[in-house]
């Protein structure tokens, strides 16, 4: 193994009288392998144990990469946050200017729509930071193609951002509304299938940074939410919005939960005591 990084704390010996220590996990499906012989495969998806052996944990990770990754979070933590309340004023601004019939409030509204601009672009940059490589971890690069996906639809997701800001700030010349109103309708097509697609990897690698904490209550929502968000979005997209409200408190608590754990680990070196940690 090459020298650690300056900074940093020796890993936890991931090996105890000869089985794997209890706290190691499969970094590709997270399937826990306390106790089985460390030279074998994942009985779960067949991955060597000594491929997520060789991981290190966040804890003896580079302090700066570490970091990178709690502002990330703190970046989408909070954005989220600033969104929902932005798109209150803008449903409240809505209401407001239908009952009072007042023109000036088309002004609000325009207002409010850069603010949320401005609030994608902090979530974006969040996810970035999030996703940045770690310096360490170059070998174990091919595990992860989640990364690389999340990397992708966020880059597709800021052009996607740019186009719509221009179309619906810039007046369309005359006669060119109808063309605008479909491509608004295709942004939105592709801008939904683009954020699945984020959201799937945004869950695969998720787990992966868990298996590193390793904290195994994080795993095994990750595995949960894949299919459980969709469906209480989609259901309780039937029921005024209320369950893509709901799922996306549920993402924000789960990546809450990582956040307090890098936290943590920046601060302390060890990740935090929080209930299911260790599976
Ligand atoms: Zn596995």
């Amino acid at each position: 193994m090459d020298p650690l990084p300056p900074g940093t704390a020796p890993p936890t010996p991931p090996v105890v009288g000869g089985v794997v220590a209890s706290d190691r996990y499969c970094i590709r499906c997270g399937y826990a392998l306390a106790g089985l012989p460390p030279t074998g495969n994942c009985p779960e998806c067949g991955t060597s144990i000594e491929l997520s052996l060789r991981e290190r944990t966040l804890a003896a990770a580079a302090r700066e990469y570490v970091a990178t990754l709690k502002t990330g979070l703190s970046l989408v933590l909070n954005g989220i946050l600033l969104m929902i309340v932005l798109m209150m004023a803008l449903i409240f601004s809505g209401i407001f200017a239908g009952a009072m019939g007042t023109p000036g409030i088309g002004g609000i509204a325009m207002v409010v729509r850069l603010l949320m601009l401005c609030v994608q672009g902090m979530i974006l940059y969040g996810y970035w930071k999030y996703t940045e490589p770690d310096p360490g971890q170059a070998s174990l690069e091919a595990t992860n193609s989640a990364r690389a996906i999340m990397r992708t639809t966020v880059a597709i997701q800021a052009l996607l951002a740019l186009v719509s800001a221009a179309l619906s700030f810039v007046p369309p010349a005359v006669g060119a509304a109808p063309l605008v109103g479909l491509l608004n309708a295709g942004l939105m097509v592709v801008g939904l299938a683009v954020w699945a697609v984020q959201f799937f990897a945004a869950m695969r690698y998720t787990r992966w940074i868990a298996t590193r904490i390793p904290d195994f209550y994080i795993i095994r929502r990750t595995k949960l939410y894949m299919w459980l968000l969709p469906v209480v979005c989609i259901v309780g997209a039937l029921l005024m919005f209320l369950g893509p409200l709901v799922a996306l408190v549920m993402y924000w608590n789960l990546l809450d939960r990582l956040r307090k754990q890098v936290k943590s680990i920046v601060a302390t070196g060890q990740p935090a005591e929080l209930k299911g940690r260790v599976g």
